[in-house]
């Protein structure tokens, strides 16, 4: 479908059903009516994107959390990076970067790095993929209010895409000293990425709460 925008402004919203939002920059209340698929809200004040509608974005949403998890755990078990200098060869997967992190005292940020890059999407993954799967039967099953609200915490402290790019700087400046490969841990962290990035862009607060309200 035609990506077609349209501004909800105060005149053109009484014909519909009707539900309240307030825009997060400014705080106006707007009355807003059920949108068609392809069809964004701004606020008619500050001009601040409040809401989109995709054609089969909860099925897109789950399709991408699901591949992305399946990444997060292949990311896990298999060579994250290996490098060979004088004659030596080391490998280093996921779990030990974290460990040799503690190890060399930086036990804080080791704790930061573990929980912002693995359990943190991790656990919002399987919390979208619960909601989802509730959403599609005819009941909510239990704790699904509870966990989406999880899910919008959990996703401002994601920080995987971050780390990504602190490993292929790190990569740059070691692969002057030594011969450095990528692991199948590195390439499935990146697909990852790329799944949980794409996940995350088809979400939206306001429709996925419509959808729960919708199945109450
Ligand atoms: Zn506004």
């Amino acid at each position: 479908m035609v990506n077609k925008m349209k501004q909800i402004t105060k005149e053109n919203h009484v014909e519909e059903a009707e539900a309240t939002i307030a825009c997060h920059e400014c705080d106006l209340l707007i009355s807003l009516p059920e949108l068609e698929f392809g069809q964004t809200a701004s606020c008619p004040r500050c001009n601040h994107l409040l809401t989109r509608r995709f054609l089969g974005a909860h099925n897109r949403i789950l399709a991408l959390s699901i591949s992305a998890f399946i990444f997060l755990l292949f990311a896990l078990p298999f060579p994250f990076i290996s490098f060979t200098s004088q004659g030596k060869e080391f490998v280093i997967s996921f779990a030990d970067s974290i460990v040799n992190m503690a190890l060399m005292d930086f036990f804080s940020i080791a704790i930061l790095i573990l929980f912002t890059t693995l359990l943190i999407p991790g656990a919002c993954l399987l919390a979208l993929i619960y909601v989802l799967i509730s959403l599609q039967r005819k009941r909510l099953m239990p704790y699904t209010h509870q966990l989406l609200q999880i899910v919008f915490i959990l996703v401002d402290w994601n920080m995987a895409e971050i780390f990504l790019v602190a490993i292929l700087v790190s990569f740059i400046k070691v692969s002057s000293l030594a011969s450095v490969f990528l692991g199948l841990s590195f390439w499935s962290y990146v697909f990852f990425i790329i799944c949980l990035i794409a996940s995350l862009s088809l979400l939206d607060r306001y429709q996925i709460w419509q959808k729960v309200k919708q199945h109450d």
